[in-house]
């Protein structure tokens, strides 16, 4: 028996950051849309530990429903916020990058300074306004109490989506557990191993997602044990430590009480089916066998080393398909490397721009035009984050073309790589969406 729903039914698939936010956007927006999330989980969960969001995202969650920026706020309220703000600190951590031992680990002479293994080499400034990491399972917890019970649905894992053949146009999902759903569109926030983008972009080579060269350690260390380990330098405002072909990040999360670490180094290829996975401590401490105490002892103090592989997607050239009616948002549609650390923002970014022209639509034509507005909009920017969180990751370490270990050029290239980020108008896409829907009425 296929279940159907009453006239212009979306099913959102997958309830991760994309998948919630998108459901509590349209509840609000749209209410003369009916809304179902489908889950493969038993229930809501994030993996990882931390996820950190600029003012620039924050106030898009606030565009969605200010019940989202309150539901950060509860998750950042203990966070430090220097003046003026920072993004991150960067320091060497290498001591391959030492250029004279004799003084005390000199890794640069800058500006008339000599800078040690550690120091402050330069600050990123980030922008004002709210802002910091959040405990992903905290944050996801507080999201999940906006959306009302019966919405949801778990232990549904698409397996496909077919055209009705009744004639309706519909969506007909097929789950693994063998039942099926019909509904008028489908909003994919499946994620990076997106079922619904391999079901939108067919073959294409951009499906599936490819190595990027790089892995990650993750994990949280208690506060007051990284007081202890960072010595002069200040737990509770974010990190970073420089070095060739690894970089380690450190920012707070939980309100604080929590130090988050992302430990990254590199390798030519991923060849293992599975993108976690456990490794030894020793092999873990082998990748920084190079670097500072402070981030030896850091490494050190990791739980769990349990090593992410990072992938990202290729550009697709569409993020929806209109037979059955299909639309990516989110991971699904251009999954990205953390090195600029807006993955999340820009899903954040996706749903307020999707959720209000979805508000335009009552009819099926109508959410055609909406989802041609949305990709017009979203594809270039959303894209270009891949690429450049790619290129970002190269040069934290050492990689970056015409930069490499050069810090002066390193400086010059950070301070003015975020910019069309943090300083972007989402209202103004927005006009745009609703500019190309008016005229294609
Ligand atoms: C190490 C690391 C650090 C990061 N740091 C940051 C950061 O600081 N700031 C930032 O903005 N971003 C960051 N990101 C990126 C960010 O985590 C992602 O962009 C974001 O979490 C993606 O959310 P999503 O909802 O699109 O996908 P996901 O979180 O992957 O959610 C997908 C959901 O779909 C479900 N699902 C999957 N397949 C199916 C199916 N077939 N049927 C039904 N359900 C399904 C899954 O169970 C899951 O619940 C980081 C990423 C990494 C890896």
């Amino acid at each position: 028996m296929i279940l159907s729903h009453g006239p212009l039914s979306i099913a959102i698939i997958g309830g991760g950051i994309a998948g919630l936010t998108l459901t509590i956007a349209l509840l609000k927006h749209c209410p003369h849309l009916s809304i179902t999330l489908y889950e493969s989980a038993a229930a809501f969960g994030e993996i990882g530990a931390g996820v950190g969001f600029e003012p620039v995202m924050v106030r898009t969650m606030g565009l969605i429903d200010p019940r989202i920026t309150v539901a950060f706020g509860k998750c950042t309220k203990g966070n430090v916020v220097p003046e003026p703000p920072r993004w991150f600190t960067v320091r060497v951590g290498d001591r391959r990058k030492v250029i004279d031992n004799v003084e005390g680990e000199v890794v640069a002479r800058r500006a008339g300074r000599e800078v040690r293994l550690g120091e402050e080499v330069f600050v990123m400034p980030a922008r004002r306004g709210p802002r910091g990491g959040v405990h992903r399972a905290h944050f996801l917890d507080e999201l999940v109490k906006l959306v009302p019970d019966g919405v949801a649905q778990f232990r549904k894992k698409l397996v496909d989506v077919v055209e009705a053949e009744d004639g309706s146009g519909d969506a007909v999902l097929q789950f693994a557990d063998g039942s099926r759903a019909q509904h008028s569109a489908v909003l994919g926030c499946d994620g990076i191993k997106s079922r619904t983008r391999a079901i939108v972009l067919g073959d294409s080579d951009a499906t599936k997602a490819v190595f990027s060269g790089k892995y990650a350690y993750r994990g949280l260390i208690p506060m007051a044990k990284a007081v202890e380990i960072m010595g002069d330098v200040n737990p509770k405002e974010s990190q970073m430590f420089t070095g060739y072909h690894g970089h380690v990040l450190t920012f707070p999360i939980a309100n604080a009480t929590l130090f988050n670490v992302v430990a990254f180094s590199s390798r030519p290829s991923w060849n293992e089916p599975e993108w976690v996975v456990q490794t030894s401590r020793q092999n873990m401490l082998e990748d920084y066998k190079h670097w500072s105490p402070t981030v030896v002892s850091i490494m050190e103090n990791l739980q769990k080393p349990d090593i992410w592989a990072l992938f990202n997607h290729l550009p697709a050239s569409t993020y929806y398909s209109t037979k059955p009616l299909i639309c990516l948002v989110g991971d699904a549609a251009h999954a990205s490397t953390p090195h600029q650390g807006a993955g999340a923002g820009m899903c954040i970014e996706d749903v307020y721009v999707l959720s209000r022209v979805l508000a335009q639509c009552h009819s099926r034509a109508d959410l055609e035009k909406a989802f041609h507005a949305y990709d017009a909009v979203r594809r270039p920017r959303s894209q270009k984050l891949v690429k450049t969180s790619r290129e970002a990751g190269m040069l934290w370490e050492f990689e970056g073309e015409g930069v490499g270990a050069d810090l002066e050029a390193l400086e010059q290239n950070a301070l003015k790589r975020m910019e069309w980020i943090w300083d972007h108008d989402i209202v103004e896409d927005l006009e745009k969406a609703h500019k190309m829907m008016r005229a294609e009425a």
